[in-house]
């Protein structure tokens, strides 16, 4: 309950904001929109928000959790893809003054040069999203890749997504997508979310994962355009031990061979390990190791 009316989030809410705007929810959009509460307050608890720091949404639908954020942080500037949700959200967040919503298709935002335009620099910026599940690796790694340093995200994906994301090795999902994160982030995964705290309700189960920016001297990658390069190559082949994988990508000669045995050697790794057997921190050296030789 927000103030005497019920919140966007409340089912009978998000039933009559639909009647009324007669929406039919694009599968096409990704669009799932969230009736439980108790999840919503705890994506917000999650976040740790507070009323100097501003949040970034991605995709505020009819807007649920945007009026959640309003409330917690000093402005909130969400990003929706559908122009034909602006009327909606033009009402049902018409008691809020700290929200603008930006008819924008988020992969095609420069995020850094958006901070500059509104003078949000030297913010403490969080960005809180129930992502729409088709793009949430191109949205999150370019969030996490973006000039600007949020300092956390807190995203609701698909429970598979955020479980390779938080994965530790040795673990069947720990791969590329754990190592492009986690090299930057500390991640965990905050609550599971059944299919029935939405309407539509979605096919699969989601889960809240919560990314943390890690402090810029413990990231330690000199080279990230070759450390991608190797982890990518790392796990080319999930079923093929890592040595198989960097012969394919630096050629299958006797002198690769040897040069990667001595670097697995250097960086404890067995000869017949696979990718996912390897730490971050063993990557993160493999990679010193080759740009010696
Ligand atoms: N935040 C709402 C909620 O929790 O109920 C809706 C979440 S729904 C899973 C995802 C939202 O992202 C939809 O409103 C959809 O239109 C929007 N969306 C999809 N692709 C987008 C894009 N490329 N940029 C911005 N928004 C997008």
């Amino acid at each position: 309950m927000t103030q005497n009316r019920l919140s966007i989030a409340d089912p009978i809410r998000t039933n009559d904001i639909m009647r009324k705007y007669k929406l039919r929810a694009k599968k096409s959009l990704g669009q799932n929109f969230l009736t439980n509460e108790k999840v919503l307050d705890d994506i917000v608890d999650a976040s740790g928000l507070k009323k100097d720091e501003i949040a970034i949404e991605i995709g505020p639908g009819i807007g649920a959790l945007t009026e959640k954020l309003a409330e917690v942080s000093e402005k909130v500037f969400a990003f929706e893809i559908d122009e034909s949700l602006m009327p909606v959200l033009a009402d049902t967040l018409q008691y809020y003054d700290n929200i603008e919503v930006i008819n924008q298709d988020i992969l095609k935002v420069d995020l850094d040069e958006f901070v500059k335009e509104k003078h949000l620099e030297g913010k403490t910026i969080k960005v809180v999203a129930n992502l729409p599940y088709y793009i949430t690796t191109p949205i999150m790694l370019n969030l996490i890749n973006s000039d600007y340093p949020f300092q956390s995200l807190v995203l609701m994906m698909q429970k598979e997504v955020a479980q390779r994301v938080t994965a530790n090795p040795g673990h069947r999902e720990y791969g590329s997508l754990t190592i492009a994160v986690q090299t930057q982030m500390k991640a965990r995964i905050d609550r599971i979310v059944g299919k029935n705290s939405f309407i539509p309700r979605p096919k699969v189960d989601s889960a809240v994962a919560v990314l943390d920016r890690l402090p810029k001297d413990q990231i330690g990658i000199e080279d990230p355009e070759f450390f991608n390069k190797l982890v990518r190559s790392s796990f080319m082949q999930k079923r093929k031990s890592l040595m198989n994988n960097l012969l394919n990508w630096l050629g299958r000669t006797d002198e690769n061979r040897e040069r990667i045995k001595d670097v697995f050697e250097k960086c404890g790794i067995a000869e017949n390990a696979r990718g996912e057997q390897v730490s971050i921190e063993q990557f993160k050296q493999m990679a010193v190791e080759f740009n010696k030789k």
